[in-house]
């Protein structure tokens, strides 16, 4: 780290912040300049306390990082590209998974049609909320443990693994009994206790982009589950909170760029909840495979008007299947094979 001193700081100033320095851990190195004076910190920010409490001393004007927050995360932490394998199925790399199904388990028949449809059209991961986090306690709050059932039904007919959300830590022995990946909600997103309690499950986990989380805490939250022993993470961009009303979020194709440059774990993009508008699911989809993103978390419904939950972003099975179909010269043209 490195701690900027105030003009004309007293020699007796300087001292103090070596000592300080020196008591956090680190090897104080000055470096005096005709009006200020800095001191070089060495040492691993990620072992040693942090320095930033120096900003309380009165001689100190500012306390800059060098080093990333997060380790295991980052891309120096592993020898290219994370591929993750969900019982079979590999995400990452050289490959493409398209994740889909409706935003909420409502029935029997309901998810088997669905799983049926996406699967002969390119999909081979399930998804389907069996626990919902709605806005309102009146609206359709998920089937719970019968979602479940349906579930682990729907991935012993078609083979499709399942993807479905865990809302609290109490659920997440029995989630992880009916699902393949464990995905954890924008809304928790940095529920820390829930995070590390997937992480003890190890299963695999997908991890939504909080509404207003900044990409670093992102990392940060994904760096939870890694240091708390599973690695098999997929991060997931869903959209932010922006000023802008013609879509319901703002899907930031850019933090998929920067994800994908700063780790090594495989970056999923969902447009549903991305843009809450299934008219525009399609090309956000070209979009995402061409910033490098690993797949795709599609809502698919068999008939978006009747849908419990985000009926306005789901797209039924023909548009689903034009949507593969149209995709593939985009997942040519960035060197990726559909899983
Ligand atoms: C969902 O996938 O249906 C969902 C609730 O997602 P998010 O947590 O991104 O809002
Ligand atoms: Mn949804």
């Amino acid at each position: 780290m490195i701690v900027i001193l105030k003009p004309h700081s007293t020699e007796p100033e300087i001292q103090d912040v070596i000592e300080e320095v020196e008591k956090l851990g680190y090897t104080p190195h000055p470096i005096r300049g005709a009006l200020q004076t800095v001191v070089a910190a060495i040492g691993d920010e990620r072992v040693h306390q942090t320095l930033e409490s120096l900003n309380a001393l009165p001689q100190v004007e500012r306390v800059l990082r060098v080093q990333k927050r997060y380790k295991l995360v980052s891309r120096e932490s592993a020898d290219g590209d994370t591929v993750v394998d969900v019982d079979g199925v590999k995400v990452g790399g050289k490959n493409f998974v398209i994740m889909a199904g409706p935003c909420s388990v409502e029935s029997e028949d309901q998810l088997l049609a669905t799983a049926r449809a996406v699967r002969k059209r390119g999909a081979s991961i399930l998804r389907g909320g069996a626990y919902k986090p709605r806005t309102s306690p009146y609206e359709f709050q998920g089937l719970g443990k019968e979602g479940l059932r349906i579930l682990d039904l729907a991935r012993r007919e078609t083979g499709l693994k399942i993807i479905t959300e865990v809302l609290s830590e109490r659920d997440v022995e029995h989630v992880a009994e009916a699902a393949d990946i464990l995905q954890i909600g924008a809304r928790n997103a940095q529920n820390f206790q829930l995070l590390i309690e997937c992480a003890k499950s190890h299963k695999p986990v997908l991890l939504k982009r909080g509404m207003n989380q900044k990409i670093e805490e992102w990392m940060l939250a994904a760096e939870y589950l890694l240091a708390n022993g599973n690695s098999r993470v997929l991060l997931c961009e869903r959209g932010i909170r922006t000023f802008e009303t013609y879509t319901r979020n703002t899907l930031d194709l850019a933090a998929v760029a920067i994800a994908k440059n700063e780790s090594h774990l495989p970056v999923i993009v969902d447009p549903s909840q991305g843009c809450g508008r299934a008219d525009l699911v399609k090309v956000l989809c070209r979009g995402a495979a061409a910033v490098g993103a690993d797949g795709l978390l599609i809502e698919v419904h068999p008939n978006p008007a009747e849908a419990l939950s985000d009926g306005q972003q789901q797209v039924d099975f023909s548009t689903f299947g034009d949507l593969v179909t149209e995709l593939a010269p985009f997942l040519q043209a960035a060197g990726r094979t559909l899983v």
